[in-house]
């Protein structure tokens, strides 16, 4: 509440000017986003989410998120580093081919319609069900986090849905690990349109909003690769568990990693098993006519030599990478970082408007339109 209050209490006239977003009104809007807690992305995040991205930013209205106030839930007494890595992650996506000009690029901590509308969120859903939420249980699980993990933890699925809700978007680009998520935001969406706007129950997800809804239903769209698994073979790749190859690793460094990868027999057949990590690379990297190829030969018991397959996928992955490395080194100078912070500033104008128009809807449709109010930045 301390937040909102602050927030609310700076009544000064909003100098946000959207002359970009003018262009996009007619377009319909996509919301995603990382957190930083590590100083870069990885290849998970690209075939999971960065592709569709790029993809779409010329059909969509496109809103990236930056959730530096989620990365305080597992990284609190490390400010700095948060920082550190909200840089980083705004240089990957501008390395990755994201167009701040196109797109906005949203500082969640810059946002306070945000935090506000988490909090009158929270009311929607039960206690329960939030702790029952899977990729929540997998994270506690995955990052050892026992019953330590703090009170903001949890509600981090629930500033999720305001991260997504407060940009009304129709589409949600996400990796599979994020569907309990979204799942979870279209309940808030739905619940808020029936219970304050007079949306009937029967009312089908996409008319909400032709019924009075202030939210649009999102829907999930889930990446070329639904999970990326990690070097490991075992998780997923995660910036936090040591299984990743990141966007911004040398080329040398690519092909270590790759040639570390175990290539297990299963003892049944004397294949690799189809899920296996190294064909699952095959299928996400190199063409689909290689890679099926590849798949035929284990199929067919041929002796598969891995050193080969190894080079090849390094060389496909980096040439992948390369033009992204070149982009990111770039903006890793004083004028580099002058650009980032300006390009974080920008967003943070044209993200409140829409942010701001949001807020206003909701708490009219729940009577709490006393006072008009406008925020500067
Ligand atoms: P996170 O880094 O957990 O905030 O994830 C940012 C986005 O990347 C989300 O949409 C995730 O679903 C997606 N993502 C992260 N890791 C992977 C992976 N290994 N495979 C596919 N998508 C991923």
């Amino acid at each position: 509440m301390h937040v909102a209050w602050r927030f609310l209490l700076r009544l000064l006239p909003m100098h946000a000017s959207p002359p970009q977003h003018d262009r996009h009104a007619i377009k319909p809007r996509i919301l995603t986003g990382d957190t930083p807690t590590h100083t870069g992305l990885h290849l998970g995040h690209w075939v999971g989410s960065l592709e569709n991205r790029v993809r779409l930013q010329d059909e969509f209205d496109c809103y990236f998120l930056i959730a530096n106030v989620h990365a305080f839930t597992t990284l609190a007494d490390k400010p700095e580093q948060i920082r550190a890595n909200t840089l980083g992650i705004v240089k990957d996506w501008i390395a990755v081919g994201m167009d701040p000009e196109r797109s906005t690029f949203v500082l969640q901590s810059e946002v306070p319609a945000i935090a506000e509308l988490t909090f009158l969120f929270a009311m929607l859903l039960p206690f329960n069900k939030v702790m029952r939420n899977p990729t929540l249980k997998t994270e506690i699980d995955s990052k050892g986090l026992g019953d330590t993990y703090s009170f903001g933890f949890p509600m981090y699925a629930v500033g999720q849905c305001a991260d997504i809700l407060v940009f009304r978007p129709e589409l949600v680009p996400v990796g599979e690990d994020q569907e309990a998520h979204i799942e979870m935001c279209r309940d808030v969406a739905m619940k808020f349109n029936q219970m304050y706007c007079g949306v009937g129950n029967r009312v089908p997800q996409e008319g909400h909003v032709a019924a009075g809804g202030v939210f649009p239903i999102p829907k999930a769209k889930i990446g070329r690769v639904a999970r990326l698994a990690g070097l490991d073979g075992v998780n997923k790749m995660s910036k936090s568990l040591g299984n990743a190859i990141f966007l911004y690793d040398s080329a040398k460094d690519v092909q270590k990693k790759i040639n570390k990868i175990t290539v297990v027999a299963e003892e049944s057949t004397g294949l690799v098993a189809q899920s296996h990590v190294l064909l699952q690379y095959c299928d996400a990297f190199l063409s689909r006519e290689r890679a099926e190829a590849i798949r035929a030969d284990y199929a067919e018991g041929k002796n598969v030599m891995h050193g080969h397959i190894k080079a090849e996928l390094g060389e496909a992955i980096n040439a992948l990478l390369e033009p992204m490395r070149a982009r990111r080194e770039a903006l890793e100078t004083a004028e580099g970082e002058a650009r980032v912070l300006e390009i974080i500033r920008s967003g943070i104008k044209r993200a409140n408007v829409v942010a701001e128009e949001t807020l206003a809807m909701s708490k009219r449709s729940m009577k709490l339109d006393f006072a008009e109010r406008r925020i500067s930045y």
